[in-house]
């Protein structure tokens, strides 16, 4: 299935009439707003609930429980959060006035940035498009959305959602690949909440600053996950086999590569395999518990990284089984993985896990430092000393500690990266607050002391003043 691309005259059009909207809907009350939300919910939850989990059958054999979790629940429960708070986030924060300034009061106001767009990627269509959508829509926007073009029955239920829910110059989605996507860019949007590959989101930045249009950007990169000595090896298996292969490692902030203390590697691998088996079977194309790499391409792409790792000498020790023309590949792990090979030159993105190990942890803290700064950093230990020095001594844009990926979940902590990882952050308040313009506003009631030292200056205001 592939969409008919928006063409550019109805892109233009749709940009003008939500311009032309964007202070009615910017003065919409909380009342208003969480209609909206509430409208958005029940068509995820409940109407197109199951046209969703078809679409994404249809689109990469996602089964409906990973849907659920990753796409349903995670959208309904950033509503929610933004019905219980929104109330608070709307309201104007008031500030301290120095006493230099008796006479005034002083406040926040956060006023809606106006027209935004959003670009989303493949891997979690509806929780990456909607999620933001629900910051923009909090904050008081009207938006423009662009889904990815590889996961055209999750975009074709996302339109029939948008179009259900909101009129078009309030949100609109917009079809198409790379042309579409740089039409777009050529408007001067308010703001662009963009989530993809760190090259696009160059491309979308240069684009953006044209205009000076502010960016959400939020990316990827090569998450590591470090296993000390002092880690349960049990739990840390599990959580890390859980989250490597949910949504067949397409996750922007699975586990990358786990890097092992070299006495508990032989433990972790043993804990792995028997979790792989234990999830997805003894034959894991037959599960109905694994899903599919997007498309042939990428499948394509991992096997590459396979084989020229395998070439500088890595050992494929699970998996490893592939079916290009259906777009599979088994969860697979890779030991002895040299580091000028592809497995570890680029964000893997995909099933297939590296495993390195280490016998000084400053070693592993050098190896990081050295690259870019993750989207995330996992660190599995029982020592207080060595997770603060971890963390004391590295960057991320979040970490788990015990735990890979579940940070995501909690709406309270941001959710972003950090340079090469992303800019901004999202999820609940931080979300309506990449979305709105805080507006630092003064109000004078009695009359102020600056008014005494305007000119002409007599020796008593130039002392004052002094
Ligand atoms: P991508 O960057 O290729 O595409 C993302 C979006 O950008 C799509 O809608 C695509 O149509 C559009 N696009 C592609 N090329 C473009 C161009 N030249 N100009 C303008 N727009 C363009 O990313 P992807 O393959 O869809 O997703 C995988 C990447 O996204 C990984 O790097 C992953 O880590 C990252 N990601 C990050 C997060 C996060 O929350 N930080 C979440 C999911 C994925």
């Amino acid at each position: 299935m592939v969409a008919d691309s928006t063409s550019v005259e109805q892109i233009n059009k749709i940009f003008e009439s939500q311009k032309a909207n964007q202070y009615t809907v910017g003065n919409t009350t909380v009342k208003e707003r969480k209609a909206k939300l509430k409208a958005l919910k029940k068509a995820v939850e409940v109407t197109f609930r199951k046209d969703i989990q078809d679409a994404m059958m249809a689109d990469f054999k996602k089964p409906a429980a990973d849907v659920d979790l990753s796409e349903i629940f995670v959208v309904t429960a950033e509503i929610k959060h933004a019905l219980h708070h929104l109330g608070q986030w709307m309201q104007d924060k008031s500030v301290d006035t120095p006493m230099s300034m008796m006479g005034s009061k002083s406040y926040i106001k956060y006023e809606p940035k106006g027209v935004c767009l959003i670009i989303s990627p493949w891997n979690f269509p509806i929780n990456l498009t909607f999620g933001p959508l629900i910051s923009a829509v909090a904050a008081g926007n009207t938006v423009i959305i662009k889904p990815s073009e590889m996961t055209p029955n999750s975009s074709a239920v996302m339109r029939k959602i948008v179009e259900t829910v909101f009129n078009e110059n309030e949100v609109a989605i917009v079809e198409g690949a790379v042309e579409t996507s740089t039409h777009l860019l050529d408007l001067p949007f308010n703001h662009i909440f963009f989530t993809g590959s760190p090259q696009v989101g160059k491309i979308v930045m240069a684009a953006a600053a044209k205009h000076l249009t502010s960016v959400t950007l939020e990316l990827g990169g090569k998450s590591p996950t470090i296993i000390d000595e002092t880690a349960n090896i049990k739990s840390a298996a599990k959580r890390v086999t859980w989250a490597k292969f949910f949504n067949t490692g397409q996750v922007c902030i699975a586990p990358d590569y786990v890097m092992v203390h070299e006495d508990k590697k032989d433990a972790f691998i043993t804990e792995m395999n028997k979790n792989i088996t234990h999830f997805f079977g003894d034959n894991p194309k037959q599960s109905d518990s694994y899903s599919r790499v997007v498309n042939q391409k990428h499948t394509h792409r991992l096997v590459g990284y396979i084989q020229d790792s395998v070439s500088k000498g890595a050992n494929v020790i699970t998996g490893g089984q592939s079916n290009e023309s259906e777009s599979y590949l088994a969860p697979t792990l890779v030991t002895d993985v040299p580091r000028d090979s592809a497995l570890m030159q680029n964000e893997i993105f995909g099933p297939v896990l590296p495993i390195l190990t280490y016998k000084n942890i400053d070693d592993v803290i050098g190896e990081i430092n050295a690259g870019e700064i993750p989207l995330a950093l996992y660190i599995y230990s029982g020592s207080n000393k060595n997770i603060n020095h971890i963390q004391n001594n590295t960057r991320a844009g979040g970490t788990c500690i015990n735990n890979s990926a579940v940070h995501f979940f909690n709406n309270n902590l941001p959710f972003g990266g950090s340079n090469n990882s992303g800019i901004g952050k999202s999820h609940g308040f931080f979300g309506f607050e990449a979305f709105s313009n805080a507006r630092g506003v003064y109000r004078q009631i009695l009359p102020g002391a600056l008014e005494f030292l305007m000119p002409p200056y007599s020796n008593l205001k130039r002392k004052l003043i002094e």
